[in-house]
């Protein structure tokens, strides 16, 4: 293979655990669940979103950047990991809110942004999707005409550089499957911007882990629409950097069912999945993504269809910030 891979900047720890769990384990009937603490990559920058900034950083850097434009919610992940590690880089951040907060003081990630420094611009969700092209270009626009240098990273950080975080972190847990000794696994994990599944597919399919079976569980739009977004974005990273592999369709699997009523709207069982593992492991996942995702995994061991005959590892990407914008619902 002749792929060059693209320059990172350290800023996540890894590597992150790979711990059994346990408890839950007995609690399911003996089920053998696993879990992938990337919910520990730091704590400003907890969760998954770092991987990613590591190689959209190290690109921005060597552009010369001095500011990072992205976009999300006002209860981004991906916002606040952008926004610390533009702090912590002494680069300035820009984050365009589709929707921008509710009245009353900051709380959960967007707190932290207002700790970090971040600029940010607010826009209802219709009129960002009406005009996202012409608002991220008038940003950037009027950025350059400050003499400042910015680069614009999507939702997510999902774009090819920045599927080289979860293609190398594919190798990384190969390793540590390989050294608990758990032969072949499933792997369960959320999908939104895709990202995250683009990189762990591109990854198994060019480190050659075809003992991960992996499996993505789409929190905020459907199957095909999934399915199309993932492949894309695959076919683009692997034609960019030259990776001499092809993602097909038959490549993604998706556990269906999950999303609900729509992006960051927690639902009963989901949130009974949140507490049963806080209350036997001592884990958080969030009521945006790993909720939703773990729900799913939950049903599958239940059902009898993961956790029986090989090992289900879920990959926890983080997320434990928003649940302090929820707490009545999180409480119960
Ligand atoms: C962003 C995010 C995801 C989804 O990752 P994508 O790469 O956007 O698909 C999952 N979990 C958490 C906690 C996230 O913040």
């Amino acid at each position: 293979m002749t792929y060059s891979i693209p320059e990172r900047i350290r800023l996540a720890q890894t590597p992150t655990p790979l711990v059994r769990l346990e408890r839950l384990s007995a609690e399911l009937g003996g089920a053998q669940v696993w879990i992938k603490r990337d919910d520990l990559t730091g704590v400003e920058v907890s969760g998954n979103k770092v991987r990613k900034l590591e190689y959209v950083l190290a690109d921005a850097r060597a552009a010369g950047c001095d500011t990072l434009v992205t976009e999300g919610t006002s209860q981004s992940n991906h916002c606040r990991a952008t926004a610390a590690v533009c702090a912590r880089l002494g680069l300035k951040s820009m984050l365009l809110f589709r929707p921008g907060p509710c009245a009353g003081p900051p709380v959960g990630n967007h707190l932290l942004d207002v700790l970090f420094g971040a600029e940010t611009r607010n826009f209802t969700r219709e009129e960002f999707s009406a005009s996202r092209a012409r608002i991220i270009a008038d940003v950037l626009a009027e950025l350059r005409s400050a003499g400042r240098v910015p680069r614009f990273t999507p939702a997510g950080a999902s774009e090819p550089v920045g599927c080289w975080g979860y293609i190398q972190a594919m190798r990384e847990l190969a390793g540590q499957v390989a050294a608990a000794g758990l032969g072949a696994c499933d792997v369960v994990a959320a999908v939104s911007s895709g990202g995250t599944f683009a990189g762990m597919v591109l990854g198994r399919k060019l480190h050659r882990t075809d003992d991960l079976h992996l499996t993505g569980v789409p929190v905020s739009d459907d199957v095909p629409y999934h399915l199309d977004a993932i492949t894309r974005l695959c076919r683009e990273t692997a034609a960019q950097f030259e990776l001499g592999i092809t993602i097909s369709p038959d490549d993604l699997h998706f556990l269906d069912g999950y999303v609900g009523a729509g992006y960051a709207i927690p639902y009963a069982d989901e949130i009974e999945a949140l507490r049963l593992l806080a209350r036997t492991e001592g884990i958080v996942l969030d009521p945006v993504y790993t909720g939703k995702a773990f729900c799913g995994l939950l049903a599958e061991v239940r059902a009898g269809r993961l956790g029986r005959e090989r090992p289900v590892i879920f990959l926890h990407t983080g997320g434990v910030f928003s649940n302090f914008a929820w707490p009545e619902l999180v409480a119960g």
